[in-house]
């Protein structure tokens, strides 16, 4: 259903829904739920979202494919003016590809969003493919070394290294903004990156930019310091699914080598107290300028998708009557049972829609009703509140007094099956 969804994306929406129901009984089939179970539990349990969202999704993605491919023939299209023209006086046409996208870019904050280029990158055998970096505190473990201790050890490499000129590198990111500060002997430099790059990208662009900026001066010897472990292994051992920001960190240190500069790069514990990093780490937090750089398309792509994900979720947070709701709240993929049958049981549970309790739906008939308490029989009914049960409850829960959730969750209760059986529930969900 994926496939040709860029295209086929934009028919109408009432011809699209017709996809709907195909969509439903897969997640059933898969799931194993029964049919009577509402589409948002389905969603939510098989944590598969709606075709809309997967659309829209895989919209964004082919958009971002065009934008960061030089040769793509739709790279440097403009809309045509009649074209949206035309869209803009009869809104009851299709629209193209472009101006649904231009849409969803709107309503994800990224009209003005520039992505790296996908430039492939041969790896000459001329050239190194990796920069190793120093490492004085390797043998220490932060969790036990206290912080004067990694100020000492900062100090006796300092006296080692006092030929090399320092250079401080820090990247932040916060739930609205992602920055990165550069701290050099006699300035220091912050600015704010977009929000959908990844700490790890303002990490590297971090060290990217000291690079840049010594590029300008007389060749001499550097040392940049950064705190990030993963930004620094990342460069060491280049390949072609490598960050493109850690390539073009390559391709400038291999540059200014044969201008005769010298340049290492060293990893440093951060909030230790080494003064250089926490000025970097103040004044990345605190910057303000922003800094119109391309973003990386894996970063967008993850943008986009934790944006789908938190609508998805706030949908999800108003479904206050749904019966899975009150056992799954965050919509996030929990494991199956290695056992099929097993596994729809749990399934049919949680969603609260089992063959006993609803199959009347499907007939016609009127609903079950328990014959002790005189009300309907419903999964909450019969697991937590039907006190002829309670005798089997104390048994396998050593408790009468339970909720749905602390038998249904994510690791269910180990003794769950044998309580259906006990009571005779199991062969009738
Ligand atoms: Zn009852």
């Amino acid at each position: 259903m994926d496939y040709g969804c860029v295209i086929y994306g934009s028919a109408r929406q009432s011809v699209l829904k017709k996809l709907d129901p195909i969509h439903h009984s897969a997640l059933r089939l898969c799931s194993g739920a029964f049919r009577t179970s509402p589409v948002e539990s389905l969603y939510v349990e098989c944590c598969e979202p709606s075709l809309d969202y997967r659309r829209t999704m895989l919209a964004i993605h082919f958009y971002l494919k065009i934008l960061s491919h030089p040769g793509h023939p739709f790279h440097t299209h403009k809309q045509s003016q009649l074209i949206l023209r035309l869209q803009r006086a009869r809104p009851s046409v299709i629209p193209s590809f472009f101006t649904r996208v231009s849409k969803f870019l709107n309503s994800f904050n990224l009209d003005s969003v520039q992505v790296v280029p996908t430039i492939k990158y041969h790896l000459t055998p001329w050239n190194s493919h990796g920069l190793n970096f120093l490492n004085p505190f390797k043998t220490f473990d932060k969790a036990n070394t206290a912080p004067e201790i990694y100020q000492q050890l900062f100090a006796d490499h300092r006296e080692v290294y006092q030929n090399f000129t320092p250079i401080f590198t820090d990247g932040s990111k916060c739930s609205s903004c992602t920055s990165f500060a550069c701290v050099f002997i006699n300035s220091t430099l912050s600015f704010q990156l977009h929000p959908s790059c990844s700490i790890f990208t303002a990490e590297i662009t971090a060290i990217l930019h000291a690079l840049s900026q010594i590029s300008s001066g007389p060749p001499d010897n550097y040392i940049i310091y950064s705190d990030s472990l993963s930004a620094l292994e990342s460069m060491t051992s280049l390949n072609r699914f490598s960050h493109p920001l850690t390539i073009n960190i390559l391709e400038l240190h291999d540059r200014l080598s044969t201008k005769g500069f010298t340049i290492l790069f060293c990893w440093i514990p951060s909030h230790v107290g080494i003064s250089g990093n926490e000025l970097a780490d103040n004044l990345a937090r605190s910057a303000t300028n922003s800094f119109n750089s391309p973003v990386p398309v894996n970063d967008v792509k993850k943008y986009v998708k934790s944006i789908l994900r938190s609508k998805w979720q706030a949908q999800w947070d108003l479904k206050n009557t749904n019966k899975l709701q009150s056992i799954k709240r965050l919509i996030d993929c929990w494991p199956s049972l290695p056992i099929r049958k097993l596994d729809t049981v749990l399934t049919r549970l949680r969603i609260g829609h089992t063959r006993f309790t609803h199959r009347h739906l499907l007939l016609g008939e009127p609903a079950p009703l328990c014959t002790a308490c005189q009300c309907q029989m419903t999964v909450l009914h019969i697991l937590i509140e039907c006190p002829r049960f309670d005798l089997q409850r104390i048994r396998c829960f050593h408790s009468s007094c339970m909720t749905l959730g602390d038998i249904l969750h994510k690791d269910h209760h180990p003794q769950l099956f044998t309580f259906l059986r006990t009571i005779g529930f199991y062969s009738l969900i």
